[in-house]
């Protein structure tokens, strides 16, 4: 373990919160309750946090909200607008469990020439987010959406056992079916797919160019035409050097392609500021060419 490699770090954190929301429920038990609550919406020493997705759905149906959900949403959104997704690569337990059902297999590089990130698996987590946004309180009054949530049933599940000695059957039967689908087929497909958590903080991190991301600098890339090491250490299955839009939404900031790069021209780094991206127009690249 190298003291400046990322994952190593993320891995810890992702452990951590993974083990804390075992913990809570049992601090909670012994009373000591400032920290308690759920992915869905959790006190932190008085700090009210929520999940965006939770929040619009109470906002959409009941045309109303709470300060305490206001903030909470917020806070997570101002998150994610800073920082991009990070959630999903450092904080989510479900996002953890699936990177270690995928690790064996990783994803499968696209033909050369070919770009790897296809805009499709956002553009169906947006519609699954809008779908269920518009129709769902015209059927239900519940915020339905939150049974999409993996980190949520993952919460709730150590919740509901620690505190009310009940098994969340839908919820860990969920969790469980998905990991073990992934973990066959080698495909991320719940989070690349699925999942409407993610879509929120996904867009929030659009508009600041300058948040905290991925960089690409085409004149320090030393990789031979043929070694896409940063491609296929992503478990995302995105082209790490590319900027567009949908990119920059799924980009979950975890750092496992400037690893990746970091034994080799230490193209790929991570920080705050605008890109420099040149993958689509070679000629107006700064620096030199190298014919990839
Ligand atoms: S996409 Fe959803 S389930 Fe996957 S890591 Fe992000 S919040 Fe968690
Ligand atoms: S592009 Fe890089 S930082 Fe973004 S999700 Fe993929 S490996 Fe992680």
């Amino acid at each position: 373990m190298t003291l400046f490699a990322i994952r190593p770090w993320r891995r810890l954190v992702q452990a951590g919160v993974l083990l804390a929301f075992i913990g809570i429920p049992f601090l909670n038990k012994a009373e000591y309750n400032a920290l308690s609550g759920n992915f869905l919406a959790f006190n932190f020493a008085g700090v009210p946090l929520g999940d965006p997705l939770a929040a619009l759905q109470v906002m959409t149906g009941a045309l109303s909200a709470t300060a305490p959900m206001l903030v909470g949403a917020g806070l997570a959104l101002l998150l994610a607008a800073l920082m991009g997704p990070v959630f999903c690569s450092w904080l989510c337990p479900f996002g953890f469990l699936s990177e270690l059902a995928h690790r064996n297999k990783g994803c499968a590089l696209p033909a050369r020439g070919r770009p790897a990130l296809s805009p499709r698996p956002f553009a169906a987590r947006a519609a699954i987010v809008a779908a269920g946004l518009a129709a769902i309180p015209l059927f239900v009054p519940t915020p339905a959406l939150n049974q999409l949530s993996m980190p949520g049933w993952y919460s709730r599940a150590m919740q509901h056992a620690v505190l009310y000695h009940e098994v969340l059957w839908g919820g860990v039967i969920l969790i469980a079916a998905v990991l073990a689908a992934e973990l066959v087929s080698g495909k991320r497909f719940w989070c690349r797919w699925v999942c409407p958590q993610s879509v929120l903080i996904g867009l929030a991190g659009l508009p600041l160019p300058a948040r905290f991301r991925v960089r690409f600098n085409r004149s320090a890339c030393t990789c031979a035409a043929d070694d896409r090491a940063c491609l296929a250490a992503c478990h995302l299955c995105l082209n790490p050097r590319l900027t567009n839009a949908p990119q920059r939404a799924q980009c979950a900031n975890c750092g496992d392609c400037v690893d990746a790069c970091s034994g080799r021209g230490k193209a790929l780094s991570m920080g705050f500021g605008k890109q420099i991206q040149c993958l689509r127009r070679p000629g107006r690249c700064p620096g030199p060419r190298r014919g990839k």
